[in-house]
């Protein structure tokens, strides 16, 4: 099999992998080496359906021992398998980035042989490419579940982000629909990773020339759709994965139907809106201070898709507003809808040295439309004259977002001929026939 059938192969096989935003890491060209990581992060793009881009994302091999239900490369399923050599991995990725294709690899895999047998491989090609290539560029790399702990441990010195995906959000999944996967297995290397970046945190101060380890962090993928749980478990386990492993960042991907099978649910569309609800309440636990269980509880424990999480808390504590503008902290600022941290610090900053009108605030960046309903300039309140929930939910409630996502959600799968493995292998023919 030539290079460019193996290339259509696994990358077409990567592309549900979610996870590979490539901020937060900075490695400088060293040795007259070939490119740069940056601080601010590798240009990336999403495709319609939120997958990144930018990064040449591939698996070394989509042969794989396992059977994961959900998953398009089980073992199971008659697709079509390839499997890269280290060596045509780095050729590929010096070559992509020479021509400015991209700017850094994303390289996962599934479970060829053993765990440790794909992680010793993975391991190999960062080697060649640090080492041999002297590519200074970015790589995201997997580790994979039960590989020998020395293997993570060197994938942890070359690679700037390492991830584990979790990918479903409880041991009572994991088992229906991996049962080949161990939770402990997901975890120990999880812990590991942890440990490395704490140690080469603190080395740093001591040591000039701490080796680096994972500098732009570990990251983990958890699938939304093929199993149960709600957005409140979801979110809970994804708090509780950012104080315990310190993760730079938990993605979530929206389960695609590419399988049938009598333990997953039947559904025709990834769930899209849901994922993208995911993504603002993740963002308000990580950046804005709020618990999983302030966003949502038991007795409501899904997000309203109609609705951005921090309207939707603000209108279940609409007794805390309005909020006065020229009173309010930081924090408290940074909890009203429409308000983020640029205009939460511009406020601070201009009030200061004069009282905020209505006028004032619409300059400083807060988005009016939304903000209006729960805050007050001076005094005055300027939504309109009824301050009640359900009046609010109804002015605010983005119908036509809702309409938009599920055309989209429609048309993901409007290209299928007949069934979704006839998506993917329309897919590959076009990457083969010249689209890569
Ligand atoms: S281990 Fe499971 S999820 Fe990963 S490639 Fe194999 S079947 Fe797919």
């Amino acid at each position: 099999m030539d290079i460019m059938e193996k290339l259509a192969i696994l990358s077409s096989a990567a592309k549900y992998d979610a996870s590979c935003s490539s901020s937060g890491s900075k490695r400088k060209n060293l040795n007259s080496g070939i490119g740069n990581a940056s601080t601010c992060g590798v240009c990336h793009s999403f495709t319609p359906d939120g997958r990144c881009i930018s990064l040449l994302k591939i698996l070394l091999t989509n042969y794989c021992i396992y059977d994961c239900s959900y998953c398009i490369n089980r073992s199971s399923n008659d697709v079509s398998r390839a499997a890269f050599t280290p060596y045509e991995i780095a050729e590929l990725t010096i070559n992509f980035y020479k021509r400015n294709y991209i700017e850094g690899l994303f390289l996962s895999s599934a479970i060829f042989k053993s765990p440790s047998y794909t992680m010793e491989l993975l391991v190999k090609t960062l080697k060649l490419l640090r080492i041999e290539y002297k590519f200074n560029g970015y790589i995201h790399v997997k580790a994979i579940p039960g590989a020998e702990e020395s293997l993570i441990k060197e994938a942890g010195a070359y690679a700037d982000r390492i991830s584990v995906n979790i990918e479903l959000p409880s041991s009572s999944s994991l088992k229906l629909l991996a049962p080949q996967k161990k939770k402990d297995n997901i975890l120990k290397p999880m812990k590991l990773i942890k440990n490395g970046i704490l140690e080469h945190d603190e080395n740093k101060f001591k040591f000039k020339s701490a080796p680096l380890f994972a500098p732009g962090g570990q990251s983990t993928q958890l699938i939304v759709g093929a199993s149960p749980e709600s957005d409140f478990n979801i979110l809970s386990l994804t708090e509780n994965l950012y104080k315990t492993f310190k993760l730079r960042r938990v993605y979530y991907s929206g389960y695609v139907p590419v399988n049938t099978s009598n333990v997953l649910p039947n559904v025709f569309s990834p769930p899209l809106l849901r994922e993208h609800r995911l993504y603002q309440g993740d963002w308000l636990i990580r950046l804005y201070g709020f618990k999983a269980k302030e966003l949502l509880n038991e007795d409501n424990p899904n997000f309203d898709i109609k609705l951005d999480p921090k309207t939707n808390w603000a209108l279940n504590n609409l007794d805390s507003f309005p909020i006065e503008i020229n009173k309010a902290s930081y924090e408290t600022l940074i909890r009203i809808p429409g308000i983020g941290f640029t205009s939460a610090r511009r406020i601070i900053l201009t009030r200061k040295v004069h009282y905020l009108s209505f006028e004032d605030i619409k300059k400083l960046g807060v988005v009016i439309k939304r903000a209006k309903y729960f805050i007050t300039c001076k005094g005055k309140y300027f939504g309109d004259s009824v301050f009640e929930p359900l009046y609010i939910r109804n002015k605010l409630e983005n119908k036509k977002l809702v309409e938009n996502v599920n055309i989209q959600q429609l048309s993901f799968f409007s290209n299928l001929p007949s069934s979704p493995m006839n998506f993917i292998k329309t897919d590959l023919n076009s990457r083969l026939h010249g689209d890569l």
